[in-house]
């Protein structure tokens, strides 16, 4: 049993950093996907249940310089209410001060405290110790729950920490899934492990390649990046998307790939466009013999083929970045393809672990969300987790 769920939180205030960073709609304000907030449920009702208060702590948007209303978590407390079973939920309208120390320190058992955005104040962002130890006053217990910004070095993510005894430090249990199903793909995988990487730029990507090319045995390489790498080896590509100044990074990771006996899948052929549009016409070409003014917006039907043959004999999965242009429904084939591939491989027993933004939202439209071992809250942080970084957010909690 980890660390969290053995613990009773009876008579303790647990002042917990959640991600409640979720898009709004511009005019109502309203919440447009509460994914974030959901995910935290589970860990606040476990300390509720134990007898214990809560309260919670989150940033939301980018607030240039101090209070902005539609940047006020106040937009959310009706909607956590209703998620919580129409529980109240209390408001800060500062995360520091008189009035949210006075309503932590009269919270009662069951009792749930929401405070003010933490970016109000410039010293969340720069890590500011000051403001971190006032933070700290508000719980007996300090609970991290925000994986989505575990890749900072925040006040209220990392620093706070060392206000607190290293026993009144936890994990929440989004994080403990988090940290566990990354931990299982990066040191314990079983073999054959099959990174698939794609998205529109090799340059985001170089470091997590590096880093798995001492750790996977296959790399699927698809979406956009695969043109530079195409390039790279005197392809040619017409006019698909390609970073010129990243041809040698290409290959030397394809000469790395070989040296360690890690096999780079790149794409035998592309769905190709004479635009960038969903009514642009389309037909099929190698990916190394794109015609002049096409450009490959997916990945081919043999491509298709070949990549789900690797995908279905593996034991380990990551996935992160679309195959193609998977918001256009005419290039979608590819990102869908892949999905149901890893679903196959899920179901026959490999572990998938999906991450990033733009894989995420395709396996959800696709509806392959429960069709995978786990899909991550974490964009950024899970990138940097792969691309061997220590993260600050756990690193916190561990030391
Ligand atoms: P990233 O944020 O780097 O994972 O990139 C995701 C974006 O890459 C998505 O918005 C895709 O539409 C885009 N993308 C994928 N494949 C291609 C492609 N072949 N050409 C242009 N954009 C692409």
């Amino acid at each position: 049993m980890s660390k969290f769920s053995a613990h009773s939180f009876a008579g303790q205030r647990a002042l917990i950093r959640v991600d409640f960073n979720v898009p709004l709609d511009k005019s109502t304000l309203a919440i447009t996907d509460d994914t974030r907030i959901t995910a935290a449920i589970p860990t606040i009702e476990k300390i509720l249940n134990d007898g214990g208060s809560v309260i919670l702590m989150s940033h939301l948007g980018r607030p240039k310089d101090g209070p902005e209303d539609k940047y006020s978590l106040k937009h959310i407390v009706a909607h956590l209410s209703g998620l919580l079973g129409g529980k109240t939920v209390l408001f800060a309208n500062d995360c520091i001060g008189a009035e949210a120390s006075e309503k932590a320190a009269a919270l009662k058992a069951g009792e749930v405290l929401l405070l003010e955005n933490l970016r109000f104040y410039k010293e969340e962002e720069k890590g500011d110790e000051a403001f971190a130890e006032k933070l700290s006053k508000l719980g007996d217990v300090w609970v991290n729950d925000a994986f989505g910004t575990a890749h900072r070095a925040h006040a209220s993510t990392a620093v706070i920490a060392k206000f607190f005894a290293p026993e009144n430090r936890f994990f929440g249990l989004l994080m403990e899934a988090e940290v566990s199903s990354a931990e299982k793909v990066m040191h314990k995988a079983d073999k054959p492990f099959t990174a698939i990487i794609g998205g529109a730029k090799v340059s985001d990507k170089i470091l997590i390649i590096e880093n798995l090319l001492e750790r996977a045995t296959d790399i699927i390489i698809g979406g956009g990046m695969a043109y530079t790498f195409m390039k790279a080896e005197g392809g040619l590509i017409g006019k698909s998307l390609c970073e010129d100044d990243r041809l040698d990074t290409a290959l030397e990771i394809i000469k790395k790939a070989e040296s360690k006996g890690v096999n780079i899948h790149l794409p035998s052929d592309s769905c190709v466009a004479d635009n960038f549009s969903n009514e642009a016409n389309t037909s099929t070409a190698p990916s190394n013999h794109i015609p002049d003014g096409w450009m490959g917006l997916d990945i081919g039907p043999n491509a298709c083929e070949q990549f789900a043959n690797v995908i279905k004999r593996s034991k380990t999965i990551l996935w992160n970045g679309p195959m193609g242009v998977f918001e256009m429904h005419k290039f979608q084939h590819g990102t869908k393809t892949i999905a149901i591939a890893v679903a196959e491989a899920t179901q026959n027993g490999a572990f998938s672990l999906v991450g990033g933004g733009d894989s995420v939202a395709a396996v959800n439209q696709f509806g392959f969300h429960d069709k995978v071992s786990y899909v991550s809250t974490g964009g950024g942080a899970l990138l940097e987790y792969f691309e061997g970084k220590e993260l600050p957010g756990i690193a916190a909690v561990n030391s």
